[in-house]
């Protein structure tokens, strides 16, 4: 059963990456706390020059699957290829709660043959799901190819989602310009559900918030449909070692985000799953 046929909230907070143990286990309880199920953290992070790129899928699984037995949360984190998703997959087939997993294909990870070696890795776990996040430039054809080459590994089309996280060049003073129209017919085109990245649209603070509104605004006219948020979130955004300007702290989550999160919810009529 996927996220959505469980009715599951396809909300997504945490941070951008998984930097330590604790950093971890605390990201999962401060989500929990607040009632989201599904708590992010990449453990490996594609740069645009060579930098710290994370903590690693062996370590990082095992931090993430920890985090699950020990909060009862969904992971979720990015993989590069079939050998990144078939760590995942093994870490938490080792849990003794309960085994969901999410997996997402990241925006500058356009090879196909590893989009097939991901649904190949995937195929026949019906406890994971998979987003697709749209290319770095705004190509639909390439976004929705993603689809058919990680159903072509393996990938049963239940599995999968999409997540739409804008597209460089940035403007509009976001870092990567969200384009409404083509995420809806995306949408409509591929029958997935759509999560929206309003953190690596906006690139900051102000406008993470300012994106959030505006979806709201959007899916009450009828004009979008989407079914989670993904947000990233951090136990201290000023240490974050990778897109510290636009994550945001648990307190401030609560004094600035919280409201236009629900709000958001609320227009979806979606509960809060606890
Ligand atoms: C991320 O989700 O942390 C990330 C790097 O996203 P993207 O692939 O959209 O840049
Ligand atoms: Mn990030």
């Amino acid at each position: 059963m996927s996220l959505r046929e469980l009715g599951i909230t396809m909300d997504m907070v945490g941070p951008c990456a998984a930097e330590s143990r604790e950093q971890v286990l605390q990201s999962g309880a401060e989500a929990k706390k607040r009632g989201f199920l599904i708590v992010r953290s990449s453990v490996i992070k594609p740069r645009t020059r060579p930098s710290w790129d994370g903590i690693g899928v062996e370590i990082g699984a095992r931090w993430l699957s920890e985090s699950a037995e020990i909060n009862n949360i969904i992971p979720a984190t990015e993989v590069i290829d079939g050998h990144d998703a078939e760590v995942m997959i093994n870490a938490m087939d080792k849990i003794r709660g309960k085994k969901r997993l999410v997996l997402w294909i990241g925006s500058r990870n356009q090879v196909h043959k590893l989009q097939q070696e991901i649904g190949s890795a995937v195929s026949g776990v019906d406890w994971v799901d998979v987003g697709i996040k749209n290319p770095m430039g705004a190509d639909k054809e390439h976004w929705l190819g993603a689809v058919d080459h990680v159903i072509h590994g393996g990938a049963s089309k239940d599995q999968l989602f999409m997540i739409h996280r804008g597209f460089k060049p940035g403007g509009r003073g976001c870092r990567n310009l969200p384009n409404w129209k083509m995420m809806e017919e995306v949408r409509k085109e591929s029958g997935l559900p759509m999560v929206a990245d309003p953190s690596h649209m906006g690139g900051s603070r102000e406008k993470v918030m300012r994106i959030i509104n505006q979806i709201w605004r959007m899916q009450n006219k009828g004009l979008v449909r989407v079914e989670g948020l993904m947000v990233e979130i951090h136990p201290t955004p000023e240490d974050a070692a990778t897109d510290k300007g636009q994550q945001f702290s648990w307190n401030l989550y609560d004094q600035k985000l919280k409201k236009g999160m629900e709000r958001w919810r609320e227009s979806h009529r979606l509960p809060i799953l606890v």
